[in-house]
């Protein structure tokens, strides 16, 4: 094999042959011909030396002769089909057998190719290493279907997630317009409705954003566009928008951040991350709870936490609900209506400005979430 050119060195370059045939004469020179077209051989005596050979030496294609006494070639070839990997495995028959019906013997036995004694090296080197390519494609062709299966059935269960978590907050809105369309007078309470109809569409508005940007995220990648955002009254704006939201569900917001702490990111991905994590906050809390959120800095970037007292999360399920579809209590009321995908979108986002997201128990009770991205324009 060393003395193989680097520049020629093919695809099938030291794969594993294994020649079975009770001649010795035959396998000898067999083994002789492979050698010279630089590949490893093993020989068996017989068909059942040979599959006892199989799980240890794993062969990537395999010459087989027909006529061996004991279990001949085409049952051997019909036994490895059997077996859980060898309906891939490329298999010569070889034979000197003038009948006219032993090729087509050879084929019904699911024999890939055959070939007439006395070999010749040269056609014997070009078959290997055809059936070899095209077992090659096949093996390419058939991942690649299962790619696009396994990609069809997540479009599938995503689409099946999208009809189904965007209906809850739409009959939300549907019931509010009713309520308002009775209060058309502006009796006290309109405006309470206001505000629950227009969280409600935030947080679908939300849903949707992150379901369309794990789809692009996970083609593409997300498109960053870093600036320092000054976090001393980035933050408190952005506690803001979601106060009424808290207040509405009977929640506490408060915040911290010290004076001057800056970080480089993407403020617009940034806030939908921290926005996610106050919902859920909210979402799994019981009203009358605090929600708080602090920045600080820690050596070599920032440390954003939004801790809760809600429900918690337990240990064993701390890094699952980070995946896609992930949800602790699928059959929870409207209201924590959910796609499953909020905590997958967070983690894109920690990853894509090269930091990292966590959860851990808050004492007495409920969650923080934990983000920690770097201060300098690292990406991942
Ligand atoms: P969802 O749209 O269901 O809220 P997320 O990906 O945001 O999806 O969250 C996944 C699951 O993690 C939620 O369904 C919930 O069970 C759990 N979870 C998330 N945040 C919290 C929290 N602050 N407290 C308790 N459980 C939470």
């Amino acid at each position: 094999m060393e003395g193989e050119p680097q520049h020629y060195r093919r695809a099938d370059h030291g794969a594993r042959i294994l020649v079975v045939d009770d001649e010795p004469l035959a396998r000898r020179s067999v083994r002789a011909m492979l050698e010279r077209g630089f590949y490893q051989v093993e020989t068996a005596s017989g068909g059942e030396e040979a599959l006892a050979l199989l799980p240890t030496y794993q062969p990537e294609l395999v010459l087989l002769d027909i006529q061996m006494p004991g279990m001949d070639g085409l049952e051997v070839c019909r036994r490895i089909r059997d077996l859980p990997q060898g309906e891939l495995l490329p298999i010569i028959f070889l034979t000197g057998d003038e009948r006219p019906d032993v090729h087509a013997q050879a084929l019904r036995a699911k024999g890939d190719d055959f070939l007439r004694k006395p070999v010749m090296s040269g056609e014997l080197i070009v078959r290997i290493r055809s059936l070899m390519r095209l077992k090659r494609l096949q093996a390419e062709v058939q991942a690649e279907r299962d790619n696009l299966l396994d990609l069809q059935q997540q479009r599938e269960q995503l689409f099946q997630f999208i009809v189904h978590d965007l209906k809850n907050p739409l009959s939300a809105i549907q019931v509010g317009l009713e309520l308002l369309d009775g209060d058309e007078e502006g009796r006290p309470g309109s405006g309470h409705h206001l505000r629950r109809l227009r969280d409600t569409a935030q947080t679908m508005g939300r849903m949707i954003e992150d379901i369309l940007d794990i789809g692009r995220a996970e083609q593409v990648g997300l498109d960053l566009r870093r600036t320092w955002i000054p976090l001393d009254t980035w933050l408190p704006r952005l506690v803001r928008e979601v106060e009424s939201q808290a207040q509405s569900r009977g929640h506490v917001l408060t915040w911290a951040c010290p004076a001057g702490l800056e970080l480089e990111a993407d403020p617009a991905f940034l806030r939908r991350l921290l926005l996610n994590l106050v919902d859920n906050a909210l979402k799994y809390s019981p009203a009358g709870s605090q929600t708080r959120i602090e920045a600080r800095a820690q050596p070599g970037g920032v440390r954003l936490e939004v801790q809760d007292q809600g429900e918690g999360i337990p240990e064993s399920m701390r890094e699952q609900i980070f995946g896609k579809f992930v949800r602790l209590d699928e059959d929870g009321p409207d209201t924590r209506t959910g796609s499953g995908l909020g905590l997958a979108f967070c983690q894109l986002v920690a990853e894509a400005h090269g930091g990292r997201i966590w959860v851990e128990g808050n004492a007495p009770r409920g969650s923080v979430f934990v983000l920690e991205i770097p201060k300098t324009a690292a990406t991942a």
